[in-house]
C-alpha cells in the first residue's frame, strides 16, 4: 500500500541528511499555483520554490519543450556541440542585453563561476598581481552553499563548523555607498550584490544605491555583478530587479526560474570583454548547458518575452502590498514588498515564523519562514487576483 504523509515523513529521519527541517506536508502533485499532498490536500503554493516556481508547476509550455526535447536529445557533454545551445545563449543574451553565457546548473555554481572569472579578468584585463584578487561583498548575502560562498557569508548556522575558509572577500554592509566605496581598492576584481537580499528577508535597498554601485565600480575599474537568481526572471516586476534603477550590471548571475521548475539551469552573462577571458579547460561543466536545460531555458526565456509575467507581477504586487498594509497593526509589525515578493515581519508575540508557518499550513498555504519572524511570500507569477486574494484572508486568520 502506497505510505501516507506521517509514514513518509518518519521514513526520512534514518536516512536523510538532517539539513532540512520541512514543514510537515508531502507534496505529490502539482499544477499551476496548486499542490497536493498524498492524502489529496490541496495548497497554495506562496513559496514556488524560493522563486524557482516563477511560472507555476508545470507550466504547459514549459512541459512541453521538455517533452520534445525528451525524446530528441537530453546530454552530451560539452565535449560535442548540440543542436539546443547556441538559440539558448542567443536568446539570454538579447533578454538580457548582454553578449556572451556561461551555463551552469545550480545558482550556487553560478556564483562560483562568476568569482572565477571576475577573478580572472582582474588578472589579465585590469592587472591585478597574481593571487591578491579582492571581491567586496554585503553584510547579510545569501548567495549559496558551497565552501567558498559560505565563507564570506556572516550567517553563522551556515558557516560554522565548514572552514576554513578561501580569502579574498571582504563584507561591507548593504545598502552603504560610503563603506562600499571604502572597501574598493586597486585589488578589487568585483562587487558581487544582490539587487534585494532574498534570504535575509526580502531587503530592498534605497533608491539609488544601485546606481551608485553602478557608478562606483566604474569609476573603480572594478565589475558590478549582480547576483539575481533569486530576484530575476519577472519576480519583482521587471525582467531583472536591476531594472527598477535601469542599471545594467557586468555580470549577471541567473538560475532558479531559468530551469522553469524542471531542471537545474543557471548562467553567468556578462559583457563579451569580461566572459571572454575564460579560455578552452579553464572552466566547465558535465551538465552545464545540456540540451534538455537549454530546451526548457529557451522555452522560459520565450514565455518572459511576451511581458505577460512581469506585468502581473508587478499588477498583482500593488494587490499584495495593500493586503499586506491593511494587516500591518493587525499582527504585521512590518513589510517589505516588490512585484509578487513580500517579506512580511510578524508580531513575535504571536509566534515564530515557522509557527506562522504552521498555521498558514492548515489553512492551507504554503510559505516558508526566514530570519526569526519573517516570512516571505513569492507566489507563482501565474496566481490570480482571487487566489491571492484568499491567500491574504489566510494570513489574516492566521494571524487573529
Ligand atoms: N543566490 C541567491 C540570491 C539565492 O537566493 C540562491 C538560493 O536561494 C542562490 C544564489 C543559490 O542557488 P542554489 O540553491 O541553486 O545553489
Amino acid at each position: 500500500a502506497p505510505r501516507s504523509s506521517a509514514e513518509l515523513i518518519r521514513a526520512e529521519g534514518p536516512v536523510l541528511a538532517h539539513n532540512y527541517h520541512p514543514l510537515p506536508v508531502v507534496v505529490a502533485r502539482a499544477e499551476g499555483v496548486w499542490v497536493e499532498d498524498v492524502e489529496g490536500r490541496r495548497y497554495l503554493d506562496m513559496l514556488a520554490g524560493y522563486s524557482a516556481l516563477n511560472f507555476g508547476h508545470r507550466h504547459p509550455a514549459l512541459i512541453e519543450a521538455a517533452h520534445r526535447q525528451l525524446d530528441q536529445l537530453t546530454l552530451t557533454s560539452r565535449a560535442f556541440h548540440n543542436d539546443r545551445l547556441a538559440g539558448f545563449a542567443e536568446a539570454l543574451a538579447e533578454l538580457t542585453g548582454l553578449d556572451m553565457v556561461l551555463p551552469m546548473n545550480t545558482g550556487a555554481e553560478a556564483v562560483e563561476s562568476g568569482i572565477k572569472v571576475a577573478r580572472k579578468w582582474a588578472y589579465d584585463v585590469k592587472g591585478v598581481p597574481a593571487d591578491r584578487a579582492t571581491i567586496v561583498v554585503a553584510d547579510g548575502n545569501f548567495h549559496g552553499r558551497t565552501t567558498t560562498i559560505v565563507g564570506f557569508s556572516d550567517d553563522t548556522t551556515a558557516r560554522t563548523g565548514f572552514g576554513p575558509f578561501a580569502p579574498g572577500f571582504r563584507t561591507v554592509p548593504y545598502n552603504d555607498l560610503a563603506a562600499l566605496e571604502a572597501a574598493v581598492d586597486d585589488t578589487t576584481a568585483a562587487v558581487l550584490i544582490e539587487p534585494i537580499q532574498g534570504e535575509a528577508g526580502v531587503i530592498i535597498p534605497d533608491q539609488g544605491y544601485l546606481t551608485g554601485v553602478r557608478e562606483l565600480t566604474r569609476r573603480a575599474g572594478c565589475l558590478f555583478i549582480a547576483d539575481e537568481i533569486q530576484s530575476g526572471l519577472g519576480r519583482t516586476g521587471t525582467t531583472l530587479a536591476v531594472e527598477h534603477e535601469s542599471v545594467v550590471p557586468d555580470v549577471l548571475l541567473l538560475g532558479k526560474a531559468l530551469g522553469g521548475g524542471i531542471v537545474p539551469v543557471s548562467a553567468v552573462v556578462a559583457r563579451r570583454e569580461v566572459l571572454g577571458v575564460l579560455g578552452p579547460g579553464q572552466h566547465g561543466s558535465t551538465f552545464g548547458g545540456n540540451p534538455l536545460a537549454a530546451a526548457v531555458g529557451s522555452a522560459v526565456i520565450e514565455l518572459l518575452a511576451t511581458g505577460e509575467f512581469q506585468r502581473r507581477a508587478a499588477e498583482l504586487g500593488e494587490q499584495l502590498r495593500t493586503g499586506l498594509a491593511a494587516l500591518t497593526g493587525k499582527g504585521v509589525t512590518g513589510f517589505r514588498a516588490r512585484g509578487l515578493w513580500a517579506g512580511v515581519d510578524i508580531d513575535p508575540a504571536l509566534g515564530t515564523g515557522r509557527e506562522i508557518s504552521e498555521r498558514l499550513l492548515a489553512e492551507g498555504i504554503l510559505v516558508k519562514d526566514t530570519h526569526g519572524s519573517t516570512i516571505r511570500l513569492a507566489p507563482p507569477l501565474t496566481i490570480t487576483s482571487e487566489e491571492l486574494a484568499s491567500a491574504l484572508t489566510s494570513l489574516e486568520r492566521a494571524l487573529a
